[in-house]
């Protein structure tokens, strides 16, 4: 800690640094932050920078507002873009702690540390690479996102080929000034849509970056005059956004999931902690996709998951095991969009998988055929049971996981499920576009 403190410190001199961005997540993924001038150092390093709580959502109430930021120097960072009209500024992710010294219960990320930290218990190290998926949308003349992606006239007018590609690329650039490793970048299947996935890395760090990709991925497309997105399912009828997780256990180095003896290469354990992500699906899907919009995502035909199954091949289910073997045998789990939280996600998928390992849930077997093209018999048959189709129901089956409610706690279960229900309970009372234009005349 002295080295890294050390380091600190002559990276801000040598970098003429005038500003320190302190960032945290809400428990409903949002990132937020305060800005320090760089003399501040030392309060920041002492663990001495306070704020107020009770403005944050689902933080705490009123009469317990101080909350102190622990930062965690592993995260410190210099901003590869000026600041403030032209300062050099870094960035260093912290932990939310109570006045009394402990890790705040409404922390996301203290969340995913204890569950990370049974993990290492068992002793493994839980690694995950993302896959996030967004949309770039061109602007009007009042400076408004276009959403009419389908209209092609106007989306090329607005947002040329070839500009996704340039503004992909200055995200890219941008990452990279940031540490990243990105290894891949493409266009999506959908007009304007884009994924960029970077390196895995262990949960922890994987969180922190997905968060930070968010922020950069807005950033750039708005510094081009563009707008960029990570709403689930912003144009319906096209694909939507999803954010897959390749999924990894190591232990001493080694890949867990890879075993050369058996005939798939792939461990008895690994099927195991898949028991448990299938297994316990419909408890955390509310964490993995939590917006009403999220389950407009989930329906057949756009690679999306719906059904509950898994496959060594095909993209229909909800679990593919990619055909890579030894130290990148993995399990891409397509459920989660980029809207999520990235901590309680990574928390409550990896409580799901360790479960299974525990418990020895033995996964059903796979399903190497087109899902979405089963008539609801041979879904049946075959025992293929369905997804949850919308947040109420996604809640519903959330309070009735104890294992996942107790890897959130208490606190963020509580504020999480009365925030979705009167989310769910305002859009639901919404007569839609759909209705008027089906019964109006109708009735
Ligand atoms: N966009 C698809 C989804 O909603 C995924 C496409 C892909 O396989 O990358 O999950
Ligand atoms: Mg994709
Ligand atoms: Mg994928």
């Amino acid at each position: 800690k002295e080295n890294q403190i050390e380091n600190i410190r002559r990276i801000i001199k040598e970098k003429e640094i005038r500003f320190i961005v302190l960032q945290i997540t809400d428990i409903f993924g949002k990132s937020k932050k305060v800005t320090l001038p760089s003399s501040q150092l030392d309060k920041i390093l002492a663990n001495e920078v306070m704020f107020d709580g009770s403005s944050i959502e689902g933080f705490t109430r009123i009469e317990e507002s101080d909350m102190y930021l622990y930062p965690d120097l592993s995260t410190f960072v210099v901003l590869p873009w000026k600041t403030h009209g032209g300062e050099n500024t870094a960035r260093i992710i912290c932990d939310v702690y109570t006045p009394q010294g402990e890790p705040f219960v409404g922390c996301p990320r203290h969340v995913l540390k204890s569950a990370l930290k049974k993990a290492e218990d068992m002793g493994y190290d839980f690694y995950v690479g993302p896959e996030p998926e967004f949309y770039i949308f061109g602007l009007d003349e009042n400076g408004n996102p276009i959403l009419d992606s389908n209209d092609k006239a106007g989306y090329f007018d607005i947002a040329p080929l070839d500009e996704g590609e340039e503004v992909r690329e200055a995200i890219v650039l941008t990452l990279e000034g940031l540490g990243f490793e990105v290894e891949a970048s493409h266009h999506e299947v959908g007009p304007g849509q884009q994924e960029i996935d970077f390196k895995y890395a262990d949960a922890l760090t994987t969180a922190d970056r997905i968060t930070t990709f968010r922020y950069v991925v807005k950033k750039v497309a708005d510094d081009l005059g563009l707008f960029a997105t990570f709403m689930p399912k912003p144009v319906t009828g096209i694909a939507g956004s999803g954010m897959h997780l390749n999924m990894s256990l190591f232990k001493n180095g080694e890949n867990i999931f890879y075993d050369k003896n058996t005939e798939d290469h792939i461990s008895q354990e690994a099927l195991y902690f898949l028991g448990g992500i299938l297994k316990h699906v419909k408890g955390y899907l509310a964490i993995t996709n939590p917006l009403i919009n999220s389950y407009k995502r989930l329906v057949s035909g756009f690679e999306a998951p719906v059904y509950i199954a898994w496959s060594e091949r095909n993209r229909s289910p909800l679990v593919r095991i990619p055909a890579k073997r030894g130290l990148s045998t993995r399990f891409e789990l397509r459920c989660p969009d980029p809207s999520c939280n990235p901590y309680l996600a990574l928390a409550a998928v990896l409580t799901a998988g360790l479960d299974g390992i525990k418990n020895k849930i033995v996964p059903p077997a796979p399903i190497n055929e087109n899902i979405y093209s089963m008539s609801s018999k041979e879904r049946e048959e075959k025992g293929i049971k369905c997804l949850p189709k919308n947040i109420f129901e996604a809640i519903d089956e959330f309070s009735k996981d104890e294992l996942i409610k107790d890897a959130l706690g208490a606190h963020i279960t509580n504020k999480y499920i009365s925030a979705k229900l009167k989310e769910w309970e305002e859009y639901r009372q919404i007569v839609q576009p759909y209705e008027i234009k089906e019964y109006l005349k109708e009735y």
